[in-house]
Protein backbone atom coordinates (compact mmCIF):
# COMPACT_ATOMS: atom_id res chain seq x y z
CA UNK A 1 0.00 0.00 0.00
CA UNK A 2 3.01 2.45 0.88
CA UNK A 3 4.89 1.48 -2.43
CA UNK A 4 1.11 2.58 -4.33
CA UNK A 5 0.75 5.49 -2.36
CA UNK A 6 4.78 6.68 -3.28
CA UNK A 7 4.22 5.67 -6.95
CA UNK A 8 0.77 7.97 -7.22
CA UNK A 9 2.60 10.46 -5.71
CA UNK A 10 5.76 10.76 -8.21
CA UNK A 11 3.42 10.06 -11.68
CA UNK A 12 1.22 13.50 -9.96
CA UNK A 13 4.43 15.06 -9.19
CA UNK A 14 5.88 14.42 -12.92
CA UNK A 15 2.49 15.64 -14.75
CA UNK A 16 2.55 18.74 -12.44
CA UNK A 17 5.83 19.73 -13.62
CA UNK A 18 5.82 19.25 -17.42
CA UNK A 19 2.60 20.80 -16.84
CA UNK A 20 4.05 23.68 -15.17
CA UNK A 21 6.45 24.20 -18.16
CA UNK A 22 3.60 24.30 -20.74
CA UNK A 23 1.28 26.51 -18.52
CA UNK A 24 4.49 28.96 -18.31
CA UNK A 25 4.78 28.68 -22.46
CA UNK A 26 1.26 29.56 -22.87
CA UNK A 27 1.73 32.92 -21.60
CA UNK A 28 5.18 33.96 -23.62
CA UNK A 29 5.42 35.39 -27.17
CA UNK A 30 5.32 32.85 -29.52
CA UNK A 31 8.81 32.19 -31.47
CA UNK A 32 7.57 29.31 -33.80
CA UNK A 33 5.62 30.44 -37.35
CA UNK A 34 3.13 29.13 -39.32
CA UNK A 35 5.54 27.88 -42.49
CA UNK A 36 5.16 28.07 -45.41
CA UNK A 37 2.17 29.94 -44.90
CA UNK A 38 4.23 32.76 -43.53
CA UNK A 39 8.04 32.88 -44.23
CA UNK A 40 11.14 33.88 -42.64
CA UNK A 41 12.68 37.03 -43.02
CA UNK A 42 15.87 36.32 -44.91
CA UNK A 43 19.29 38.01 -44.35
CA UNK A 44 19.78 41.13 -46.93
CA UNK A 45 22.47 39.30 -48.79
CA UNK A 46 21.63 35.58 -48.83
CA UNK A 47 22.63 33.35 -51.84
CA UNK A 48 19.92 31.63 -53.08
CA UNK A 49 18.04 30.53 -56.87
CA UNK A 50 20.41 32.67 -59.67
CA UNK A 51 17.96 34.10 -62.02
CA UNK A 52 18.77 35.93 -65.48
CA UNK A 53 17.51 38.77 -66.62
CA UNK A 54 18.21 37.61 -70.63
CA UNK A 55 16.86 40.72 -71.73
CA UNK A 56 20.40 42.21 -70.53
CA UNK A 57 22.77 39.66 -71.23
CA UNK A 58 24.86 40.51 -74.00
CA UNK A 59 26.41 36.75 -74.39
CA UNK A 60 29.93 37.96 -73.28
CA UNK A 61 30.11 34.36 -71.17
CA UNK A 62 32.25 36.20 -68.34
CA UNK A 63 29.61 34.19 -65.66
CA UNK A 64 30.38 31.32 -67.56
CA UNK A 65 34.04 31.38 -66.90
CA UNK A 66 34.22 32.49 -63.25
CA UNK A 67 32.17 29.50 -61.99
CA UNK A 68 34.22 27.20 -60.45
CA UNK A 69 31.07 24.61 -60.33
CA UNK A 70 30.74 24.53 -64.33
CA UNK A 71 27.13 24.78 -63.76
CA UNK A 72 26.57 27.64 -66.58
CA UNK A 73 25.87 26.70 -70.21
CA UNK A 74 26.14 29.92 -72.74
CA UNK A 75 25.86 29.15 -76.66
CA UNK A 76 25.64 32.07 -79.05
CA UNK A 77 25.13 33.33 -82.39
CA UNK A 78 26.72 36.27 -83.80
CA UNK A 79 23.90 38.25 -84.91
CA UNK A 80 24.30 39.56 -89.32
CA UNK A 81 23.78 42.39 -91.13
CA UNK A 82 20.32 43.47 -90.84
CA UNK A 83 19.67 41.76 -87.21
CA UNK A 84 18.13 43.69 -84.99
CA UNK A 85 19.21 42.40 -81.51
CA UNK A 86 18.50 45.21 -79.37
CA UNK A 87 20.10 46.92 -76.19
CA UNK A 88 20.37 46.34 -72.55
CA UNK A 89 18.30 48.29 -70.31
CA UNK A 90 21.74 50.43 -69.64
CA UNK A 91 21.90 51.43 -73.54
CA UNK A 92 24.50 48.72 -74.71
CA UNK A 93 24.15 47.33 -78.59
CA UNK A 94 23.83 43.28 -78.31
CA UNK A 95 25.43 42.19 -81.16
CA UNK A 96 24.75 38.58 -80.20
CA UNK A 97 21.87 36.09 -79.89
CA UNK A 98 21.84 33.95 -77.01
CA UNK A 99 20.53 31.04 -78.13
CA UNK A 100 21.22 28.84 -74.67
CA UNK A 101 21.80 29.83 -71.42
CA UNK A 102 21.10 27.31 -68.79
CA UNK A 103 22.09 27.04 -65.00
CA UNK A 104 22.42 23.71 -63.55
CA UNK A 105 21.43 24.57 -60.20
CA UNK A 106 21.85 21.11 -58.99
CA UNK A 107 25.57 21.83 -59.00
CA UNK A 108 25.62 25.34 -58.22
CA UNK A 109 27.26 25.94 -55.12
CA UNK A 110 25.93 29.06 -54.09
CA UNK A 111 29.59 31.02 -54.35
CA UNK A 112 28.45 33.87 -56.37
CA UNK A 113 31.21 34.44 -58.68
CA UNK A 114 29.27 34.55 -61.65
CA UNK A 115 27.16 37.56 -60.16
CA UNK A 116 30.20 39.61 -59.65
CA UNK A 117 32.07 39.91 -63.66
CA UNK A 118 28.42 40.56 -64.86
CA UNK A 119 28.98 43.82 -66.93
CA UNK A 120 25.02 44.48 -67.00
CA UNK A 121 24.22 43.13 -63.85
CA UNK A 122 21.68 40.51 -64.81
CA UNK A 123 22.46 37.73 -63.21
CA UNK A 124 22.21 37.70 -59.20
CA UNK A 125 20.63 35.61 -55.91
CA UNK A 126 16.97 36.02 -55.71
CA UNK A 127 15.43 35.53 -52.28
CA UNK A 128 13.68 31.72 -54.12
CA UNK A 129 14.83 28.92 -51.79
CA UNK A 130 12.04 26.10 -52.51
CA UNK A 131 12.71 24.73 -55.67
CA UNK A 132 12.96 20.95 -54.15
CA UNK A 133 12.47 18.32 -57.42
CA UNK A 134 11.79 14.72 -58.08
CA UNK A 135 13.75 14.98 -61.23
CA UNK A 136 17.52 16.30 -61.36
CA UNK A 137 16.69 17.35 -65.14
CA UNK A 138 13.86 19.91 -63.68
CA UNK A 139 16.87 21.46 -61.77
CA UNK A 140 18.19 22.78 -65.02
CA UNK A 141 16.58 26.28 -65.43
CA UNK A 142 16.74 28.19 -68.72
CA UNK A 143 16.57 31.39 -69.65
CA UNK A 144 17.26 31.61 -73.28
CA UNK A 145 14.27 33.39 -74.96
CA UNK A 146 14.26 31.72 -78.44
CA UNK A 147 12.57 29.16 -79.39
CA UNK A 148 14.51 26.01 -80.78
CA UNK A 149 13.14 27.10 -84.30
CA UNK A 150 14.76 30.55 -83.82
CA UNK A 151 17.60 29.21 -82.68
CA UNK A 152 17.61 27.02 -85.43
CA UNK A 153 17.31 30.26 -87.86
CA UNK A 154 19.40 32.35 -86.26
CA UNK A 155 22.11 29.44 -86.42
CA UNK A 156 21.50 29.00 -90.62
CA UNK A 157 21.51 32.51 -91.47
CA UNK A 158 25.15 32.95 -89.85
CA UNK A 159 26.15 29.72 -91.64
CA UNK A 160 25.15 31.14 -95.25
CA UNK A 161 26.29 34.34 -94.17
CA UNK A 162 29.71 33.12 -93.65
CA UNK A 163 29.55 31.07 -96.73
CA UNK A 164 29.00 34.21 -98.69
CA UNK A 165 31.46 35.97 -96.60
CA UNK A 166 33.95 33.09 -97.40
CA UNK A 167 32.94 32.92 -101.03
CA UNK A 168 33.80 36.84 -101.33
CA UNK A 169 36.91 36.55 -99.47
CA UNK A 170 38.11 33.67 -102.15
CA UNK A 171 36.45 35.95 -105.12
CA UNK A 172 38.48 38.42 -104.04
CA UNK A 173 41.48 36.98 -103.41
CA UNK A 174 41.29 34.97 -107.22
CA UNK A 175 40.69 38.54 -108.99
CA UNK A 176 43.76 39.84 -106.95
CA UNK A 177 45.80 37.05 -108.17
CA UNK A 178 44.82 37.30 -111.53
CA UNK A 179 45.32 41.07 -111.67
CA UNK A 180 48.94 40.32 -110.16
CA UNK A 181 49.14 37.71 -112.97
CA UNK A 182 48.07 39.69 -115.42
CA UNK A 183 50.39 43.02 -114.50
CA UNK A 184 53.47 40.25 -114.67
CA UNK A 185 52.46 39.20 -117.72
CA UNK A 186 52.17 42.91 -119.26
CA UNK A 187 55.70 43.61 -117.19
CA UNK A 188 57.37 40.99 -119.08
CA UNK A 189 56.06 41.95 -122.38
CA UNK A 190 57.04 45.59 -121.70
CA UNK A 191 60.55 44.08 -120.97
CA UNK A 192 60.76 42.00 -123.91
CA UNK A 193 59.90 45.11 -126.24
CA UNK A 194 62.41 47.06 -124.97
CA UNK A 195 65.38 44.33 -125.10
CA UNK A 196 64.56 43.55 -129.04
CA UNK A 197 65.80 47.40 -130.04
CA UNK A 198 69.22 46.54 -128.60
CA UNK A 199 69.85 43.33 -130.41
CA UNK A 200 68.81 44.47 -133.51
CA UNK A 201 71.49 47.28 -133.05
CA UNK A 202 74.51 45.14 -131.73
CA UNK A 203 73.69 42.64 -135.22
CA UNK A 204 74.00 46.24 -137.14
CA UNK A 205 77.40 46.96 -135.26
CA UNK A 206 79.05 43.46 -135.77
CA UNK A 207 78.14 44.00 -139.50
CA UNK A 208 79.22 47.14 -139.80
CA UNK A 209 82.56 45.65 -138.24
CA UNK A 210 82.99 42.97 -141.03
CA UNK A 211 82.14 45.34 -144.11
CA UNK A 212 85.48 47.25 -142.90
S1 LIG B 1 26.88 30.77 -57.61
FE1 LIG B 1 28.92 29.90 -57.98
S2 LIG B 1 28.56 27.75 -58.45
FE2 LIG B 1 26.57 28.79 -58.62
S3 LIG B 1 26.42 29.30 -60.81
FE3 LIG B 1 27.32 31.07 -59.77
S4 LIG B 1 29.56 30.77 -59.96
FE4 LIG B 1 28.57 28.80 -60.40
S1 LIG C 1 28.24 37.83 -67.46
FE1 LIG C 1 26.16 38.73 -67.56
S2 LIG C 1 26.05 39.56 -69.64
FE2 LIG C 1 27.77 38.15 -69.63
S3 LIG C 1 26.89 36.19 -70.30
FE3 LIG C 1 26.82 36.19 -68.05
S4 LIG C 1 24.79 36.97 -67.56
FE4 LIG C 1 25.17 37.48 -69.69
Amino acid sequence: MKQYLKNTWIALYTIFVGMKVTFKHLFEPAVTIQYPDVKPPLPERARNRLHVNIDDCIGCNQCMRACPADCIDIETVRAVPGDEVGTTSGGQKKSLWVTKFNIDIAKCCFCQLCVFPCPTECIYMTDVYEYSEYKRDNLVYQFSALTPEEVTEKKEKFEVFMAEKEAAKLAAAKAKAEAAAKAAAEKKQAETKKAEPKKEDSNDSKENKTEQ
